[in-house]
């Protein structure tokens, strides 16, 4: 039996808060939004507001245009993370910020009349619930890092925090963070990554993929990050007995000088691409740098993974976290890449055990958890 706590004439109201700042925020709310529109059909309307975009003031709101460049400089991002973060440190910053962000802030909190905010981005939370002062709307933030998670995330006003691992649980209670609003469900993935592939060889055909030799997908997140290039070169050379297939994100500039290469191995490059689930359903091993997005989706693919960057601080955790569960190898320099790919090449069932051991790893049920939680949040069931 469905039950609503509100008239039929209005449905509830969601506000999903994310910003471009990296692939992730944006994956995770879409993948909720969509678990919630397959769990619970139109029953619910949400809304998506990249809060950077159309709040911030100047020069906080061109930062989905910079972080491109910023986190190209990964050291200085790492030194960044690791000087802001602790709880004494957060609470120094939000009141530095304040100031600057207050009156962008009240104008936001004036236009929110939702039933429920949901946010999946760690900076927005203590302004805007600020700026809300005594009014009080039912808030949760969903935490996009895997492990290593910085203590913004964790603001102990909220109704609710669901993070993904276990670890990341005990670091927001260390930050403060009271236990029972806390929640451990997993990273939502996009439905589309939670099928098991069931026609390989036909979708090896369909992409123009050799089907008689093992697929090395190589990638960087959404913005081909990394040296991508520096590491397809020593695996060609290498000449490994594989086929190679590069995804550039939007590095339209690494697709462009890779395409006008000659290749010892059968290769393939691709720009941004939207069959992310074909691609790592169809390939045998994933060389990526620590995103969180990418190693989820590939835990639900079953793929093993060789790291071959992170972002300091920030992506740590994921390497680690990667590593102790045996799911994959970290490998931060093109030799140790080819050294790791010529070891799994030569020994089908290393590679094999990883990619059961991130198999292991996989929740690909937490979109649709998280959506179940949010809609109890909002009456409907
Ligand atoms: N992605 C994609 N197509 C591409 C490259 C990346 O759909 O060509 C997706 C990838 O599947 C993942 C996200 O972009 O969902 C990257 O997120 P991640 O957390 O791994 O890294 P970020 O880009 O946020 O640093």
């Amino acid at each position: 039996m469905m039950t609503s706590d509100y008239p039929l004439s209005r449905k509830p109201r969601m506000l999903f808060l994310f910003s471009d700042t990296g692939g992730g925020h944006r994956s995770a709310a879409e993948a909720i939004i969509e678990a919630l529109d397959l769990e619970f059909g139109d029953r619910i309307q949400t809304e998506m507001v990249d809060f950077f975009k159309a709040f911030a003031p100047l020069p906080f709101n061109q930062l989905p245009k910079w972080y491109p460049y910023l986190v190209k400089v990964p050291e200085m991002w790492g030194l960044g993370f690791l000087l802001s973060d602790g709880s004494r440190r957060v609470r120094f910053i939000n009141e530095a910020a304040w100031p600057y962000v207050r009156s962008a802030s009240r104008r936001f909190a004036q236009q929110v009349s939702h039933d429920l905010i949901v946010s999946v981005h760690p900076v927005v939370n203590n302004p805007l619930m600020r700026a809300m002062g005594k009014v009080h709307r039912p808030y949760v933030t969903v935490v996009t890092d895997l492990v290593s998670t910085h203590a913004m995330w964790y603001n102990p006003r909220v109704d609710l925090c669901i993070v993904p691992t276990e670890s990341a649980r005990q670091l927001a209670v260390k930050y403060g963070m009271p236990n029972e609003r806390l929640r451990v469900i997993g990273l939502p993935v996009a439905e589309r990554f939670c099928h098991p592939v069931l026609d390989r060889p036909g979708l090896r055909a369909r992409l123009g993929w050799p089907q008689d030799l093992p697929v090395i997908l190589l990638m960087g997140g959404g913005e081909g990050m990394g040296p991508l290039e520096q590491i397809a070169n020593a695996i060609a050379e290498a000449n490994a007995p594989a086929a190679l297939v590069v995804i550039c994100g939007r590095n339209q500039t690494l697709k462009e000088r890779l395409e006008a290469r000659a290749w010892p191995i059968p290769t393939r490059v691709y720009g941004f691409v939207r069959e992310m689930p074909d691609f790592m359903g169809a390939a045998d091993i994933l060389v990526t740098k620590a995103g969180p997005g990418t190693i989820c989706e590939a835990f639900n693919a079953g793929l093993p993974l060789i790291l071959y960057s992170r972002l300091p601080g920030q992506e740590d955790g994921n390497v680690r976290y990667v590593m102790e569960e045996k799911a994959g190898i970290w490998a931060p320099s093109s030799d140790q890449v080819v050294a790791a790919l010529c070891d799994w090449l030569e020994h089908p069932d290393k590679r094999r055990q990883a990619g059961e051991a991130a198999r292991a790893l996989a929740r690909p049920q937490a979109a649709r958890q998280i959506a179940r939680v949010l809609a109890g949040k909002v009456g409907v069931m």
